[in-house]
This record gives structure tokens, sequence and C-alpha cells, in this order.
């Protein structure tokens, strides 16, 4: 009896497997099948309006975003976005979201590692999968420099962070060190200073830099230590952050101190390795733009921070995402041989997308 409830019990998993194969396959072929008329690389201001218009074109539109937000999650106090006298990042950046799902456009949370052209198409390789697409918006802004210390990247999120605002609240009564001595550091620390016990402010400069208000309100905090001249060089720790190991640049002697959290506020860099070979770039690896948007590769548009234009600013990076996707959906017209646009002057919705095979 019990030899029999064994091979049925064995025989229902088998059939179980067999179908979950199946539906797999199905799955897989399903997503390798689809082009997509845009991939939008950050899912960020840029990236989120340009999904608002090439869906309103009736192009069928992937967003692939590290996060949802970007460098717009890292305020709270936003007040030359046209339209709001005072908004938060995340309230704006949800508004850009919500629009963008309402013209059907698709969003995942993923990471691009690398974009191959494949004929007339591009093959957009993630962590988890591969997209094919027929263009290919850059939307994927600046982030944090880093320290290029021993242990930085085993200990992220384990007690290293590159966002005081978001993790600062983490650290009450604390001891926290930031790495850096610019505008982002000054701040950081300023603003960790009301939160932890004791603040190393660290950096290879001598001094402090930028505006003034701010450095003379760090200057009256009495938990912030800044120590010149100096490097990190080692992050310890065991399952989170212990210590940093430090190197002074003149003297070349080392010091560890004991810390909860390391903050790294070292500005931010265009880390634009991942399409070197196929766009130009500037010296500040920026993606060069033509005043379409349009990258040195056809068929490859760029917007916002990571291009070469001069001012970062949300408005700036929504309305060349704007451009960016009035471009694309133009390149693609003139490849079927149908008229362009000069405008968005569409009053109803698009229903239904039209997928491209
Ligand atoms: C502290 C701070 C305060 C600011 N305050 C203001 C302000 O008050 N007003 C203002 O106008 N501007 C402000 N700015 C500047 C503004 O935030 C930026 O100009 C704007 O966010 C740039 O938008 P973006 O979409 O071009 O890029 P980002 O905001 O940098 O977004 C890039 C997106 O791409 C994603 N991404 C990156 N690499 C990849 C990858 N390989 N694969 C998939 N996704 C990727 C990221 O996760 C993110 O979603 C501030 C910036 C900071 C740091």
């Amino acid at each position: 009896m019990l030899h029999h409830t064994l091979i049925i019990i064995i025989l229902i998993l088998q059939i179980l497997t067999y179908k979950e194969i199946k539906l797999l396959q199905v799955v897989r072929k399903m997503s390798e099948d689809i082009v997509y008329d845009v991939v939008i690389v950050g899912a960020a201001a840029a990236g989120l309006t340009s999904a608002i218009y090439t869906s309103r074109q009736m192009m069928k539109t992937l967003v692939i975003g590290k996060d949802l937000g970007g460098q717009s999650l890292l305020t709270n106090d936003i007040q030359n976005y046209p339209g709001f006298e005072k908004v938060d990042g995340f309230s704006l950046i949800s508004k850009f979201e919500t629009q963008a799902r309402s013209f059907n456009a698709e969003i995942v949370y993923d990471e691009v590692l690398n974009i191959l052209v494949e004929e007339n198409k591009f093959i957009i390789k993630t962590t988890s999968k591969l997209y094919k697409c027929l263009t290919v918006i850059l939307a994927f802004g600046k982030t944090p420099r880093d320290m290029g210390a021993l242990g930085e990247n085993e200990y992220k999120g384990r007690g290293l962070s590159y966002c005081a605002t978001c993790d600062g609240p983490l650290y009450r009564r604390k001891t926290v060190a930031v790495v850096g001595a610019t505008e982002h550091a000054v701040d950081a620390a300023a603003m960790l200073s009301d939160i932890a016990e004791k603040v190393y402010m660290i950096s290879n400069r001598d001094k402090p830099f930028g505006d003034k208000d701010m450095l003379s309100l760090l200057a009256s905090k009495k938990n912030v230590i800044f120590i010149p001249n100096s490097i990190v060089k080692q992050v310890n720790g065991d399952l989170a952050v212990k210590s940093v190991r430090i190197a002074n640049s003149k003297s070349g002697s080392e010091e560890l101190i004991s810390v909860d959290g390391v903050f790294v506020e070292m500005g931010y860099i265009a880390k634009t390795d991942i399409i070197k070979d196929i766009v130009d770039l500037n010296s500040r690896k920026e993606i060069i733009v033509d005043r379409e948007c349009q990258t040195s590769h056809k068929g490859i548009f760029a917007a916002g921070d990571v291009t070469d234009l001069q001012f970062k600013q949300i408005v700036i990076s929504a309305g060349q995402g704007a451009v960016a996707a009035l471009s694309a959906y133009n390149y693609l017209q003139k490849l079927k041989g149908q008229s362009t646009i000069k405008g968005d002057w569409k009053t109803k919705k698009p229903s239904l997308h039209t997928t491209s095979k």
C-alpha cells in the first residue's frame, strides 16, 4: 500500500516538473521573440519622460532601471521643478512613473550590463535577461564615485552607503565616517552630525569646500572631526563595517579608526563603460549628443545627466528625455518610409501597442 502511494506521489511530482519546464520554455521564448521599438536604460527623470513620449507614440516601450527615481530620490526639497513650488523627489518621480505606465510603458528593475549591435537591432543584456529592440535611449544618469578602497564592494549595503540622506537615520548615536570634502560631503556631514554621536570627515584635501553658510554651519558642529590629507585604504568588519584604515597622503602614516558606518560622498560620475565602444564620449565620459539627442551611433539616443549637456537638473533631464523620445520615433518612421512629427499633440490615450517582430 505504502509502495503504491509512493509511486503515485513520484508520478504527480514528475508531471508537475514537466509542466513547469514547459511553462518556463514558453515564457523564455516569449521574451526572446518580443522586439521592443525602444528600450530605455534608466528609470528616472530622463528615462521616465522618454517613456511617456515614446509610449504615447504607440512605440512598444520598455524601461530598465536599477531603481526608480535615480538622484531625484536624494532630495526632499525640490524648489525649481515648474508647476511645483516645493516637492520631494519621491513624490515627483512617482507622478512620472504613473504617467508613463498610464500610456502602457513597461518598467522592470534590473541592471543593464551590456549593449550589443546586431544588424538593425540592439540586444540589451541585463543581469537576468536579453532584450531585443530597434532603438535605445540611454538615460542612466550619474552614479556616486567609488573610493577605490579595499573592502568597498564587500561592505556596500552592510554599513557602507553612498547616500547619507537615505541611510543616515540608521546611525542614531553611532560613529560614522563621511569620505569627501566637497559640497555633497559637507551637506552629508552636517546632516549626520544631528543624528550620529561622532562624525569623522576624511578627505585628501586640507579643508572642506562648498557653500559659505554650510561651511560655517559645519564648523559650529562639535561632533564633526575633519581628518585632512587622508584617503581610506581599507574598509574592515565582519557582517557589517567595524573600522576604516586611513593613510595620510603626506606622511604615509596609517591609522585604524573604529566606525559603525561609512558614507562615500565624493560626487557623481557617468559610468558609461558599458557603451564606451559604441558611442562617442567626452573627456568626462559623458555621452556626446546633438540637438536631437542622437548619439554617434544611429538608432541610439541619450538624455539627462549622462549626456554632455552642461546643466544637470531634473527639468533639463525631462526635457532631453522628451527630445530623445521624439527623435527615436522619427528615426523609426524614416526607416519605415513614413512621415515624421514635430511635436506630441495627441489628446487621446493610446489603447494597445502594436508589437514589432
Ligand atoms: C542631493 C541632490 C540634490 C539635487 N537637487 C536638485 C534640485 O533641487 N533640482 C533639480 O532640478 N535637480 C537636482 N538635483 C539634480 C537632479 O537630481 C539630476 O539632474 C536628475 O536626477 C538627473 O536625472 P536623470 O534621469 O538624467 O539621471 P539619474 O537621476 O541619475 O537617474 C539615472 C537612472 O538610471 C539608472 N541606472 C544607472 N545605471 C544603470 C544601468 N546600468 N542599468 C539600469 N539602470 C541604470 C539609475 O538607477 C536611475 O534610475 C539634485 C541632485 C542631487 C544628488
